[in-house]
């Protein structure tokens, strides 16, 4: 298999895609116990045009779901009739996880610190070095769709080497106002795609185990620009202005000062100043009630939902930027954002 621009057939696991075609391809894993077999169900949309080879993830983690919820509303769009270049999707990358609506692998592995993997180490190791050999060799192009933990949810961002100017192009297509220059995990997909010389765009929103409307929405709509930004798909015809995204310069996790109930949590994508009480926490036998303030000024990118927290427990994920001015930026493209979103939900629909 080469990796190159699509110009002819596509072929994963000895399965070929000629263009023009969307084939289903499985991918074969290790079987469970019961001898049922187990596959990991790949599409390959093969354009009738020449062009760039975009990989599409979710579900790394099992728990993830807004992710597969994107993938299923990408595959249906008819814009994809007029593909230049490859669509490969993967819905469901961890099947064990999947089906036992878990972050991780029976072994409690996490397969996304698991690449590059190999074919003789743990379950995690094989899959990953299937992955990596069978699809990412092929790929010019990756997008990893996430979402936070359980009960942890994210305002849908966009993180990636922004150092890097076609990455960055790419970060900035997808339509987030909040972007990350994120470092790379140690075993992550995205660490093994960005060394192999694929710009890689990681995508967070919404938490584990729920579908979330504004994350899927705001997924469905950032692939579509990536891709043309790509050149994959035709560029709308837009007079339109829109803002250039701004780059957080850091992100820190605030913390239960003690024990209790959380009460009145600001909401995600709610801009704070350094004071700002963020939540309070109630004591529920003493009937105290502490105030959680804000270290900085930033953006709340990450809310724990769980009402019930120790003492040292995250609760708030806060980004922030160069200067004050920067903010009161991202506040008007918060607002705009979220505006045309509640605007404009059937938007999909005239695709
Ligand atoms: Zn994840």
């Amino acid at each position: 298999m080469k990796k190159s621009m699509s110009d002819d057939v596509i072929t994963i696991n000895k399965v070929s895609v000629p263009p023009g075609t969307h084939t289903l391809v499985d991918l074969p894993i290790s079987p469970l116990y019961t001898r049922t077999p187990l596959s990991i169900p790949i599409h390959v949309v093969n354009g009738a045009k020449p062009g760039p080879i975009l990989l599409i993830t979710s579900a790394i983690h099992g728990d993830e779901l807004n992710g597969v919820e994107i993938i299923r509303r990408l595959l249906k769009l008819k814009l994809l009739d007029h593909l230049s270049g490859t669509l490969i999707a993967i819905p469901i990358v961890n099947i064990f996880g999947f089906i036992y609506r878990s972050r991780y692998l029976p072994d409690r592995r996490d397969l996304n610190r698991s690449f590059p993997g190999s074919k003789t180490g743990s379950m995690a190791a094989r899959i990953a070095d299937l992955i990596l050999e069978e699809v990412v060799n092929v790929c010019t192009h990756a997008i990893d769709l996430h979402t936070g933990a359980v009960h942890r949810s994210n305002w849908p961002q966009i993180r990636a080497d922004l150092n890097d100017a076609h990455t960055l192009k790419l970060a900035s297509a997808f339509g987030t106002p909040v972007l990350i220059n994120g470092l790379y995990l140690n075993g992550s997909l995205r660490k093994s795609t960005v060394s192999r010389g694929i710009p890689t765009l990681l995508y967070e929103a919404g938490e584990a185990l729920r579908l979330d409307e504004f994350a899927i929405h705001v997924g469905v709509r950032g692939i579509i620009n990536v891709m043309r930004a790509l050149g994959m798909l035709k560029s709308k015809v837009t007079t339109e202005k829109t803002a250039p995204p701004v780059i957080a310069q850091a992100s820190q996790w605030v913390r239960a000062c003690e024990a209790g109930l959380i009460l009145s949590p600001k909401p995600l994508g709610e801009s704070v100043k350094a004071g700002d009480a963020l939540c309070f926490i109630a004591n529920p036998i003493s009937g105290e009630e502490t105030p959680v303030h804000s270290p900085v000024d930033g953006i709340i990118i990450g809310v724990n939902h769980l009402p019930l927290v120790n003492e040292g427990e995250a609760i708030f994920h806060i980004v922030t930027f160069k200067s004050y001015k920067s903010l009161n930026k991202v506040n008007k493209e918060l607002k705009a954002f979220e505006y045309e979103f509640l605007q404009d939900s059937d938007l999909l629909l005239s695709l």
